[in-house]
């Protein structure tokens, strides 16, 4: 069930045109559901007097407009019309940000550079079938973020990108401002509009920047849009917090982010700011009580924790991963850029991401030069006949009714008809050479060279083939993949 044409009002741009009570249903929806699974005293109290609950936080509703959204009251009432209009509002405005997610990944789709659009379509394929489809649906793939700090203040023991301890800030003096502004300008002209999908934080906390506006306002400035901030020190200095709100929304920015790390901390927030104000700010929950309604990801520094909290952490059977980005990670402060895309969580590559390549710069003409490098070095958009092909190590093949089946977590596809064996050895053996593979195939079974190479690349484009670099920790450079030779086809 849903609302009517003409009931429902967007909340996520402009919600000044939507009537009060709209707002209000929607704003303490959102409310009383963080309270929910933040606060474990909340549930219980909840669960035994829900009424008096909902009191206590002062929250304008009654019991009935929040078990539908529970999972218990939409079924009690087994009848879809006496679901209260507030839940329809709740429901759509969750849509609302479903639908701003998915345009936020399509729009990152397309780069000004032909050969990063390749990688970065080929990497999304990839991630689907490594991460399975419904957490890789979760991954924004932005194609850029900008460190501000090196390091963190904040420490927390999940961290999905085990951020260091917080080192210093990189203060907006008028030489770095220059440096912002031309590091922007130099990236816009490689990936383009969809540089304005980054955001201005990784293993750093935002808000640890007290100049994190004014990098802000410059990014709107230049790119012309306000990107996303998270933060877990919001409760901090509320003023400042309530400030960058304001300048956030006044720049068009949909969606912010609170990080709950401990259910006092929702409090404070909750006391300081009123249910509307939080309206399209999330409240992420971190702490310990909401655990179980909220696994962290088995990645960067939990993973070290996982023999104790484990049972806080996505099962390691699941695959794992916070990171967005597949493109650009840079750190400002130490003016270092990597290349970087996500991938499951393991012990070799325990942050969740891989790194292809790095380099560092000092001014926008060096920038340019390492980032068209890093292009020509780690984003092939064909296979050359030189190169090695053997499909991902999360791929299986098995042969189902005379076919020759690849699988993974997220993708199946059929490889072969014919010649079976030979096919599975050379891909998962990884035994050949692009060029050698065809011509082998070609003798045993006549199918034409060109034939086989046009086949490998569509493999190569569906992400099926292992494009894996050497982790930076095993000491050898992440550089090119493959290697040098002709275009295959
Ligand atoms: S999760 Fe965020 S706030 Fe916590 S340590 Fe990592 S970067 Fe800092």
């Amino acid at each position: 069930m849903s609302l009517r044409n003409g009931e429902f009002h967007a909340l996520l741009d402009d919600a000044s045109g939507a009537p009060a009570d709209y707002v209000r249903d929607v704003a303490w929806t959102k409310r009383a559901l963080e309270r929910w699974m933040v606060d474990r005293k909340f549930r219980d109290r909840f669960a035994e007097d829900a009424e008096t609950a909902l009191k206590e936080i002062g929250a304008p509703l009654v019991p009935e407009q929040l078990y539908p959204l529970l999972g218990d009251g939409g079924e009690a009432s087994g009848n879809e019309r006496e679901v209260p209009v507030s839940v329809l509002r709740y429901q759509e405005f969750v849509n609302e940000k479903l639908s701003y997610r998915r345009a936020l990944r399509a729009h990152g789709q397309e780069t000004s550079d032909q050969r990063m659009a390749a990688w970065r379509r080929r990497q999304l394929k990839r991630c689907v079938g490594e991460l399975g489809a419904s957490r890789s649906e979760a991954i924004v793939h932005a194609p850029a973020a900008f460190e501000l700090s090196k390091g963190c203040t904040v420490g927390c023991w999940f961290c999905g990108v085990a951020a260091p301890k917080f080192d210093h800030n990189l203060p907006y003096t008028e030489d770095n401002a220059e440096l912002w502004r031309t590091t922007l300008g130099t990236m816009k002209s490689v990936v383009g509009e969809s540089l304005s999908d980054a955001f201005l934080y990784w293993a750093t906390d935002p808000l640890d920047n007290p100049d994190y506006e004014h990098y802000l306002t410059d990014f709107h400035r230049i790119l012309g849009r306000c990107p996303q901030t998270t933060t877990a020190i919001g409760h901090k200095d509320v003023e400042r917090t309530r400030r960058l709100l304001e300048l956030a929304r006044d720049l068009g920015s949909k969606v912010d982010r609170f990080s709950i790390i401990g259910t006092s901390l929702l409090h404070q927030l909750h006391d300081a700011f009123t249910a509307e104000e939080l309206l399209r700010v999330e409240c992420i929950p971190q702490n310990k009580e909401a655990a179980k309604l909220y696994r962290k990801s088995n990645a960067g520094r939990a993973r070290k924790f996982a023999h104790k909290r484990g049972d806080e952490l996505v099962p390691e059977a699941s695959s794992s991963t916070i990171a967005c980005v597949s493109g650009f990670l840079f750190n400002m402060v130490e003016r270092s850029v990597q290349l970087i895309t996500p991938c499951n969580a393991s012990d070799r590559w325990p942050l969740g991401y891989w790194v292809l390549d790095k380099g560092t710069f000092d001014t926008g003409a060096e920038l340019g030069e390492l980032v068209e490098a890093m292009i020509a070095r780690s984003m092939r958009t064909r296979l050359r006949l030189g190169d090695p092909v053997r499909l991902r190590s999360d791929v299986q093949v098995t042969l189902e009714e005379g076919l020759l089946v690849a699988s993974s977590l997220g993708q199946r596809m059929t490889l072969a008809q014919k010649d079976l064996e030979d096919v599975a050895e050379c891909l998962t053996e990884g035994m050949a050479s692009a060029e050698d593979f065809a011509i082998r195939r070609e003798r045993r079974t006549g199918t034409p060279l060109p034939e086989t190479l046009a086949w490998l690349n569509m493999l190569f484009d569906e992400g099926l083939l292992d494009e894996e670099p050497e982790p930076a920790e095993s000491g050898r450079t992440p550089v090119a993949l493959g290697m040098p030779g002709r275009a295959a086809s």
